[in-house]
Order: C-alpha cells, then structure tokens, then sequence
C-alpha cells in the first residue's frame, strides 16, 4: 500500500535541496533544524506568529524564517514542503504547493529519514494519549531510551537532529499520517475509529480511515499490528488492506487469534509468541473498559519490545495518569470531581460514562463547540448512570433539546460559564455522587484548549474547598 513518492532528498543534486516549512510550531521548528543539520537550504513560514522561543531557536541556528504571513516566492521554490498537521490542504498556500506539484511531507516523515531508532506509532480516534504515555511509562521504568514524540512530546525530527533516543513513542493523528510515505512503523497501533474530524475529509469517512491505516504502510514481515479486534469499522478496512505484518489483535474476551483479552477471573491476559502476562484487573493503574484496552495495547507493545513481564506488570499497576482523562480533580463533602475535559467527543464520553457507577449518581458537564454530535450513542449510558446534566457552552439549544426530548426524567441546566457550570453541579449532586466533566465538544466557544478548560475546573473545584 506504499504510495509513490519520487522526490526524497537527492545527495548528489549540486544545489542544496530546498525544504520549505510551513508552520512554527513544535513540530516545524524541529523539522527546520533537522533540515539545516543536514545540510539543506531551509526556510521557515507562519501565518501567524511565532512563540517568542520558537523564534529565538531560529534565530540562533542561522535559520531564516517570516512570521505574520507568506512570502510566495519564497515558499514556492520549494523542493519539498514540510506542513504542519493543523494547516489543512485546502488552505490558499496548500493548494498552490499542490498545484506546482511540490511534494509535501510530514514531519515525522522526515525525522524518520534520518533514524534507524525502532518506532513504536499509535493512532485511533480515542485513546492514543494515554496508550502513548503508557507505553513510554513502561519503557523508560524498564530502563529503555525511550522518548515520546508527535502529538505528545517533543518534535521527532528536532530531537533526531539534536538528542537522538533508541526508541520513539510516537502518537499520530490522521492529519499526520496524511503526509508519510515512506516511513515505517516496527510496531503500529490502531485503537479505535469512530467518525471524528470528518469535516477535514470532505465528510466521507472512508478518507478518514485510509489515513489512520496509513500506519501500516512499509511495515515487513517481522513488524507488528496491535488493534482492537472488535472494532468494526477496523474489521471492514483489514478486509481491503494488505499487510505483511505479524497481527496482535486485542479483544474484551478471548478468542480464536486474540493477543490480549479478559479471562473469567477479571484478569488481563497478554499473549505473544515469547511471553504470558496475568494481572489481575483491579490491579491496572487506569480504570474503565477504554482504559483496559489502553492497558492491553501498551502491554502486548512492550512485550513486542522484549520487556520483561516484571517491568510491564509494575508499570502498568504504578502509572499516574494523564491530566484531563478521567483526572481525579478531588472530594469534596463526599462528592468526587473528575476532568475528562479531553473527551471532545461522543465516544470518549462513552467510555467516561461506562466506568462510572450504575446508579443514578453522576452528574455530567456536557456542551461546547459541537462537531457534529449524535447523542444517540450516549443516551441508553445517560439513562442508566446520570442524576442531571449541566450544559455548558454558548449555545446549549442542541443538548437542551435532545435530553429533553429523549430523557425528560433528567433535569437538564443551562449554564454559559465554567463558574455557574461548578454551582449547578454543586447544587445539584450529593454525598456519594460523582461530578463528571466529559463534554463531548470542543473547548473553543468558552476555552482556549481542553487543558484551559480542565485546568479552570480543577480550580475552581479546589476552591469549593473549605
Ligand atoms: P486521544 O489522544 O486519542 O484523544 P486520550 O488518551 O487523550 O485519547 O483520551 C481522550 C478521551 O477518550 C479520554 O478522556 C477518554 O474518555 C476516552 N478514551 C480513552 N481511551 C479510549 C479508548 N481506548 N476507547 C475509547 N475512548 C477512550
């Protein structure tokens, strides 16, 4: 499923291979120097403007860059463009890069040109932060020079350049993934697709799941694939794709094929050809169906990398966690706070809702900049689990109208501030009750980020605090 790709950079030309990079973020200031590391004639444009130690980076390798705009003639002369995952292909300058037929590359495409560093990439619509960080957890407690990269991390392509590490953790987006064309994974991860983002994929979700499958590209026969067996939307695409790769799918119970499952003492199984693992369930640092599958593919990865069941068992029972996924905020006169403000949509909520308690004891933040949301998979979990919803957002009308309508029993509040949201809940939830922040939206109408808005709860929820 390797794609053509005809342009990588050329020794032998007598003028400096031109990389153009579009985007100084993270991930572009560290493809800008590891272009110039090697030797390239690289130039650095942002529409908007730098971070002031971006710049400073820049400035300090002799690397020229613009800020507050592009400089067509300057961008255009590229031999191949470095983007940046949030710029979209239909943006104006994108689309002129495209219409001179200039390749364009990711930058984890290009730190891997330069490592013979084994990669461990994770991608899915919902748990790749944590299964990242698990993995990473895992291998540095094991002592492995492990280091996190892509979304999480630093850049890949800086840290090539300037601090090398035997193995990358790296968590992929699908805008990434879009951009990799020769780039091999020893070890792939695919956790889950659910639709998410389909407004960068003309709504057509088949282009979504082609580039989360990107993942597989390049990988040989000694590679690995670790997936969740029951996901079906991953069930229908390895029906198209073809791959070499050794499969290590996981699963909730066992069965014929299963790498990692749930006996019927509520232990984790992990099965690979060299290694048997058994830790009981409650033992697992992270709670909740998802975070079991998190725990699964982090476990049957690092069992892939040669760790020793003892390192993978006590990682996988000590790890702490990671801010705003399900994050213990406190308890307060006997009511839990927890902010699982990354849960920016449905799915996520989902599986927040399915690790609460049965009764009707959660009382659920939900509301922001919607993407689109169907409710419907939520409602049977809402129904069961919830006491009372506090909507908070600048426009409530979606969720006021569909709990209304499909479950008038619950009461519904409308809140437009992070402030009046915490009163409600604390006016509404009691001894025992569980407040949950798992908004299914976006931040942007109210936040800066999902990490201003979990940060603003767990604020105000320390300052309830007597
Ligand atoms: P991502 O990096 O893919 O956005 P995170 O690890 O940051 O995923 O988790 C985001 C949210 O998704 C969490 O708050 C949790 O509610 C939910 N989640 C985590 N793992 C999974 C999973 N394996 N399947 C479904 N939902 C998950």
């Amino acid at each position: 499923m390797t794609e053509p790709h005809n342009n990588i950079y050329d020794n032998k030309s007598p003028r400096p291979h031109r990389l153009v990079i579009l985007g100084g973020g993270e991930s572009g200031v560290g493809a800008a120097i590891l272009g110039k590391t090697k030797g390239m004639d690289v130039f650095l444009s942002d529409s908007g403007n730098l971070s002031p130690r971006y710049a400073e980076e820049l400035r300090r390798r002799d690397i020229p860059f613009e800020e507050g705009g592009h400089t067509e003639a300057l961008i255009l002369n590229a031999d191949e463009v470095v983007k940046s995952p949030g710029i979209p292909p239909t943006a104006p300058m994108m689309v002129k890069i495209a219409e001179k037929g200039i390749p364009v590359i990711s930058e984890i495409e290009l730190g891997g040109r330069y490592t013979d560093a084994r990669m461990v990439c994770i991608t899915g619509s919902n748990g790749k932060t944590t299964t990242t960080m698990l993995i990473h957890h895992i291998l540095t407690e094991a002592g492995v020079d492990a280091a996190l990269a892509g979304n999480v991390g630093r850049s890949l392509a800086w840290q090539v350049a300037e601090d090398p590490h035997e193995v990358y953790v790296v968590e992929l987006s699908s805008f990434q993934l879009e951009n990799m064309y020769d780039f091999r994974a020893d070890i792939a991860v695919i956790m889950n697709i659910t639709p998410d983002h389909l407004d960068r994929y003309d709504y057509k979700m088949e282009n979504y799941v082609r580039a989360k499958f990107r993942i597989l590209q390049n990988q040989r026969p000694t590679d690995a694939f670790i997936f969740w067996e029951d996901d079906p939307v991953i069930q229908r695409q390895l029906e198209k794709v073809v791959t070499e790769a050794r499969r290590f799918p996981f699963a909730e119970h066992p069965g014929a094929g299963i790498s990692a499952w749930l006996d019927a003492n509520g232990h984790m199984i992990i099965e690979t050809p060299d290694e048997e693992i058994d830790i009981p369930r409650a033992d697992l640092a992270l709670h909740g169906l998802h975070n079991l599958f998190n725990s699964m593919a982090a476990g049957l990865s690092a069992s892939l990398l040669d760790i020793r069941k003892e390192d993978i068992r006590r990682a996988l029972c000590d790890f702490e966690g990671v801010p705003h996924r399900l994050e213990n905020a406190g308890t307060i006169d006997g009511i839990r706070w927890i902010n699982d403000s990354k849960a920016t949509n449905v799915n996520s909520c989902w599986y927040a809702l399915e690790s609460m308690p049965a009764s009707h004891s959660t009382v659920l933040i939900l509301g922001g900049k919607d993407k689109g949301n169907d409710y419907s998979e939520i409602l049977p979990l809402v129904r069961r689990k919830v006491k009372a919803i506090v909507a908070m957002g600048k426009d409530n009308a979606k969720i006021l109208d569909y709990f209304g309508k499909e479950a008038p029993e619950i009461p519904v509040r409308d809140t437009h501030s992070l402030e009046d949201a915490v009163t409600a809940c604390r006016s509404l939830a009691s001894d025992g009750d569980t407040v949950l922040l798992s908004p299914c939206c976006a931040s942007f109408d109210l936040f800066k980020s999902y990490e201003d808005r979990g940060d603003r709860f767990k604020a105000a929820v320390a300052a309830l605090r007597p």
